[in-house]
């Protein structure tokens, strides 16, 4: 039997989050969850959004899966999933953007993995008010981190059998921060000479991205750039309900789905299920429980293919619910 960090989150996560773990169960992978809070919930219950509890129940068991937790713009606490990466040092988010046969969506046969850092950039949070009518924001980019998300990405390209990998920057004008970023990726990319390597502008990614993203395989980004890059690729394979991700670092490995809180759906029974399965996918990959993921990753992709145990946003009119139990029925 496993052990792991269960946070069912904010909105629609606790919906989600238990279509995920009935589905574990239901595959036969037995895994004792240790329930914790983090964000809106925590607050209502420690008046603290990342409670020592929850941090202490993640080092012990270096693995949690984790719903979509609130985050208040431009006023309230500090993002929690912010505090929580920097915490626990889970210094990539890993997304990865694959084509699920039969999903709405323009384009076919998208493969591709964001390796995006995950703990400096822009959102370190050093910003600051310049008098009432300025404010100033620190972008902090460092070799050894920089060095240390390429090297992941590379390791993963060996290791999955990909061919490429892709940095992506703004170095042409952000000469030193982004320019330290390419500096380090690019040495990283010199140890891996059966990987080609390319370097991209951001920009020019995201106008590629949208025509062919078919061009990429194994990308790379400073925490920003990678952020914008993971939420608009979930749209070329069918929208944030199908997307999975984790947040990992040496210590422990948080598996969440990449979509919010979604709190006009919340508490309906709608929201599409699929992400926080397919989190559950990955974190049983990472546990060495390969037939098990590989038996729930078909029986969704049967279940969507089939159009007709889908949520809304998949254009069908199954509740969470019903979508969960196809999945398990088709196991
Ligand atoms: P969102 O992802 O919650 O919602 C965007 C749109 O996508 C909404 O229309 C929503 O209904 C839809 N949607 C999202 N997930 C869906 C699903 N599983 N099934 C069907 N439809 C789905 O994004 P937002 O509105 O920008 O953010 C809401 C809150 O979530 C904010 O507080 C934000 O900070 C937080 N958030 C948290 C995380 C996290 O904890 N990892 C990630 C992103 C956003």
């Amino acid at each position: 039997m496993y052990k792991a960090t269960l946070i069912p989150g904010d909105g629609i996560g606790p919906e989600v989050i238990s279509a995920a773990t009935s589905v574990i169960e239901a595959a036969g992978v037995d895994i004792k969850w240790d329930e914790k809070q983090v964000g809106q919930a925590a607050m209502a219950k420690y008046n603290n959004p990342l409670p020592e509890d929850t941090i202490n129940s993640i080092e012990i068991n270096r693995i949690a899966l984790k719903g979509p937790t609130t985050t208040e713009i431009g006023k309230g606490f500090r993002s929690a999933n912010i505090s929580l990466r920097q915490r626990l040092n889970l210094y990539a988010n890993i997304r990865p953007i694959k084509t699920i046969e039969g999903a709405k969506t323009k384009y076919r046969d998208v493969d591709l993995v964001i390796f995006r850092e995950n703990t400096e950039d822009l959102y370190m949070g050093i910003e600051h008010m310049i008098g009432k009518d300025a404010a100033e924001s620190i972008k902090i980019i460092t070799r050894e981190a920089s060095e240390r998300i390429a090297s992941m990405a590379f390791s993963y390209a060996v290791k999955e059998k990909r061919k490429k990998v892709t940095c992506a920057h703004k170095a042409n004008i952000m000469k030193l921060s982004d320019g330290l970023f390419l500096s380090s990726v690019r040495s990283v990319a010199g140890k891996f000479p059966d990987i080609e390597y390319e370097e991209v502008i951001a920009d020019g990614l995201f106008m590629n991205m949208v025509m062919n993203p078919q061009d990429y395989d194994v990308l790379v980004l400073p925490n920003l750039y990678g952020d914008l890059l993971s939420e608009m690729s979930a749209g070329l394979v069918g929208g944030l309900g199908v997307v999975p991700g984790v947040n990992i670092g040496v210590e422990a490995a948080v598996f969440e789905p990449t979509h919010g809180t979604a709190l006009d759906i919340a508490g309906q029974g709608i929201a599409n299920p699929t992400a926080a399965i397919l989190c559950g996918v990955m974190l049983l990959r990472h546990l060495g429980e390969k037939d098990a993921a590989e038996r729930i990753y078909n029986s969704v992709s049967r279940v969507i293919k089939n159009g007709k145990h889908v949520t809304r946003d998949l254009g069908g009119t199954a509740s969470t619910l019903d979508m969960t139990k196809a999945i398990i029925d088709s196991l």
